[in-house]
């Protein structure tokens, strides 16, 4: 069996994570027909699912360049993005805006933070400074050691495995064929240019290739075409039941952090680790996470773990997205290495993708995130420094 079709609209989505399947979706909103996601498994287990679904642009930053900017911006189009997937699906995705908390539990931590509140109030992020006894008035559930804390009022979270529902949901609806259980191991290339991609026993043959394949994407080959590398970094989490919710915000410290969901579950993250393809989860890991979590809240002391999981980032060599054409393969469009932040940059991606496909707009981000920048000779260099 075949897939075919002789319109150049039509567009093969590899991958199904929250960057296919948000790309597929902003495609449809602006008049694409014809779109197929590929995924190798089941849509949405990955990073994705395994995601602490923060949207902290600024909790994060450590400078405020492009990729902060990007994020940023992001983060402003989550609120119609939730209002909008609402109506489409009747998915609920649980944006909350109640802010995330930096807590100083350490004087080194407080030497961080009177840094960060400095350089971060300086370049115009909404941030405050608050007491001890200003953060357990907010948060009466963290430790009695804080000592200070930064209060971010602009950052949010979603549940980003309700948001990955809702973006199948809108998939399903919507006439986006979704492929399941088919790993795409070739790229298909003509003079130049791509014609589809194969499976161990398919060929889909399309006019555009979007390739979202996170932390898998450099197994997928592409005839001579040297691909940027991207590596797979493991993330471990953890997840504590309480019967009601005992925090109203994200809160961090320099060393893990606490996403409290609506109904009472607390997911503790995460670990940043380069374990290959492994997902398993290890003692260590749950051990290193455990302590992080008792001494930003020690009141769960007595709580067991409830669920631990690990996902895979994708990681490009300087850290940051690759966004866009790939220069020398006409209709490929790379969009992968979202690493810690792919939940928080997923609708602004899939609308500058989407605005580049359809309409041919050029948004600054894609020549700044071009995989350009990791042309043959560039990327030898790159790699060593991983
Ligand atoms: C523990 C953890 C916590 C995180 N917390 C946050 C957070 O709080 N906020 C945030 O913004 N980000 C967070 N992230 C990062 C975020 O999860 C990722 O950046 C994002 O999910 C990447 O999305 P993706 O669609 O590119 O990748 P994925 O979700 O991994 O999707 C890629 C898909 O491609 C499929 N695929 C791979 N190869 C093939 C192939 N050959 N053929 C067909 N299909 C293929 C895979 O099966 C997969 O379903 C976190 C990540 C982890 C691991």
């Amino acid at each position: 069996m075949s897939f075919t079709s002789g319109k150049s609209s039509d567009v093969l989505i590899i991958g199904g994570g929250v960057i296919g399947l948000a790309t597929a979706r902003e495609l449809h909103k602006k008049g694409v027909s014809n779109i197929t996601i590929l995924e190798r498994g089941a849509v949405g287990k990955e990073a994705s699912h395994a995601a602490a679904g923060m949207l902290a642009p600024n909790a994060e930053t450590e400078q405020a360049d492009d990729f902060f900017r990007f994020c940023s911006e992001s983060n402003k189009l989550y609120p119609a993005f939730a209002a909008e997937l609402f109506d489409e699906t009747d998915i609920d995705i649980e944006l909350d805006k109640q802010g995330t908390l930096y807590l100083a539990l350490t004087e080194t931590d407080s030497a961080e933070i009177g840094r960060r509140f400095e350089w971060q109030r300086g370049a115009g992020i909404e941030v405050e400074h608050l007491s001890a006894r200003e953060t357990r008035i907010l948060e009466p559930f963290v430790s009695p050691d804080v000592r200070e804390s930064l209060f971010f009022p602009d950052d949010c979270q979603v549940e980003n495995r309700k948001l990955l529902h809702a973006l199948e949901k809108y998939a399903e609806l919507n006439n986006i064929q979704i492929r399941e259980n088919t790993e795409i191991k070739n790229l298909l290339i003509e003079n130049g240019g791509i014609i589809g991609a194969e499976s161990e026993t398919e060929k889909f043959f399309v006019g555009k290739v979007v390739l979202a394949a996170g932390a898998w994407t450099s197994l997928i080959k592409a005839e001579n075409f040297v691909m940027p590398q991207i590596l797979p970094i493991r993330g471990q989490m953890i997840e504590f039941h309480t019967a009601k919710r005992l925090f109203q915000r994200v809160i961090y410290s320099p060393r893990g952090y606490l996403v409290p969901r609506a109904d009472g579950r607390v997911l503790a993250g995460a670990t940043v680790e380069d374990a290959g393809f492994d997902k398993s989860v290890s003692r260590e890991g749950i051990e290193y996470l455990r302590e992080n979590t008792l001494e930003i809240a020690p009141s769960l002391v007595n709580l067991e773990i409830a669920e631990k999981w690990a996902g895979l980032r994708p990681f490009a060599a300087d850290g940051l997205p690759i966004l866009g054409s790939f220069p020398q393969v006409e209709n490929l469009i790379l969009a992968t290495a979202h690493y810690r932040n792919g939940i928080l940059l997923a609708p602004l991606t899939a609308k500058i993708l989407a605005e580049n496909i359809v309409e041919n707009k050029d948004s600054d981000y894609l020549k700044i995130f071009s995989p350009n920048r990791f042309a043959p000779s560039g990327l030898r260099s790159l790699n060593t420094a991983v």
